[in-house]
């Protein structure tokens, strides 16, 4: 790491690197392997203070800045990539209204969450069913009916939602209205314990295998109270104040499953077998990790420069924070390609994690907003049309 940190900064990440060693680290392998919800290492983040890193302090949080935000994110992801997106998608979902709440939600929102007694999560896209025989673009959803106290939601299903059947709250975005024009979106709150909910089927992905990731169907009424912002400006709000957080913490969960894997690899590449033999002295393999730890560094330190331009309020297009996401997804899936080729069978036999990380990495690729949606984005913003 180039940059130096605050004492504030570096307690944090402290924090989060020992936890993540000494909790999320020994659970990582079993929870891929059995796709079960890391639970105890979300509890562990909570009483840790983590779920309020971004709370302002004023409502009893941390007033965690973005460097902080996606330093903290890093270090679980080294060590439990499907923790880190658990908690990564619980940040995003909640920093809304870490924002934004009036007092009412202050209350009953964003104090839970700063005491680690409420799990936000994301309840977005509406892209495909179960079977995988019907699918929208994302973005499309289907229209709900507003009514004088609030709105009502009928049979609503949501895709993907991580920590589905273990988050209290859901941040969810809809259509109000069939009229609502593609974009104006409204976004609320849904509390799990005043709505009926379904998640449907289980989670059984290619990676991030422990964040419970199923699909979830809403029925009832969500109060005027819980919406957040505006009626229609959900995705106005999203993006100017969501953005950084939301594609920071993708970069960061993707930049920590490289940099995890590749961590073991350095220690890996330098053991010396009863032979006499190591895998570093090898001259296409000591290229080879000179190389990806380069390509890590250069993602790593866009990150850092885009969270410190974003804190210093310095950006006005999120240009930065879509780039440093492509960049370390990519870097991710580079990496963890190349050491599954370095270490040869032993990680194809999954004798060592490089395979868990492999497949975590790839959700860098269609996860949120994927690559091939952020790069048309990034061009639209670089070479617009001219007026
Ligand atoms: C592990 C995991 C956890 C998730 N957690 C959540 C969550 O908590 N909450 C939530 O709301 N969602 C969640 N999602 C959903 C995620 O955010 C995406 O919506 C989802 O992965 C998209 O999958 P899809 O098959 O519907 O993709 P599609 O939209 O069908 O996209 C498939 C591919 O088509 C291409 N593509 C799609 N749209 C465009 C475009 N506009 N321009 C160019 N190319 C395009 C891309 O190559 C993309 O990879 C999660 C997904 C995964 C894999």
């Amino acid at each position: 790491m180039l940059i130096e940190l605050s004492a504030d900064q570096q307690a944090w990440v402290t924090l989060a690197r020992d936890l993540a060693t000494e909790v999320l680290a020994p659970r990582a392998a079993e929870v891929d392997k059995t796709t079960q919800y890391p639970r105890e290492s979300m509890d562990a983040l909570a009483a840790a203070g983590f779920y309020g890193l971004r709370a302002l302090k004023k409502h009893g949080g941390a007033e965690a800045d973005l460097l902080t935000t996606v330093l903290v994110v890093e270090e679980l992801a080294k060590k439990c990539p499907s923790t880190a997106m658990c908690f990564k998608m619980h940040i995003e979902a909640a920093e809304m209204v870490c924002r934004i709440a009036n007092p009412d939600q202050v209350e009953r929102f964003v104090k839970p969450i700063t005491e680690g007694k409420a799990l936000f999560t994301v309840a977005g896209g509406e892209t495909s069913g179960q079977t995988g025989k019907d699918w929208q673009p994302s973005g499309a959803f289907t229209a709900i009916k507003a009514d004088a106290q609030g709105y009502q939601l009928d049979h609503i299903r949501k895709s993907y939602v991580t920590s589905a059947a273990e988050a209290s709250h859901f941040f969810f975005m809809c259509k109000v209205g069939e009229d609502a024009p593609r974009g104006a979106t409204t976004a609320m709150i849904i509390e799990r314990d005043k709505i009926e909910w379904q998640a449907d089927g289980e989670w059984n992905g290619l990676g991030m295998r422990g964040n419970g990731s199923t699909p979830v169907q809403f029925t009832g009424h969500v109060p005027n109270a819980n919406r957040l912002g505006d009626e229609h400006e959900g995705g106005k709000n999203m993006g100017l104040i969501m953005m950084p957080v939301v594609a920071l913490t993708y970069a960061a969960a993707y930049l920590g499953i490289g940099a995890g894997a590749y961590e073991i690899a350095c220690e890996e590449a330098t053991r010396q077998y009863p032979s006499g033999a190591r895998r570093i002295d090898n001259p296409i393999n000591k290229r080879r990790m000179a190389e990806l730890g380069a390509r890590l560094e250069a993602a790593r330190s866009l990150l850092h420069l885009a969270a410190k331009a974003g804190d210093a309020g310095q950006v006005t297009k999120p240009i930065p924070y879509i780039q440093a996401k492509v960049m370390a997804s990519e870097a991710a899936v580079a990496v963890t390609t190349e050491l599954m080729t370095m270490f040869g069978g032993t990680a194809f036999a999954g004798r060592l994690p490089f395979e868990r990380f492999f497949r975590d990495a790839r959700a860098g690729m269609v996860m949120g907003l994927a690559n091939d949606e952020a790069y048309p984005m990034l061009a639209g913003m670089q070479f617009p049309k001219p007026r």
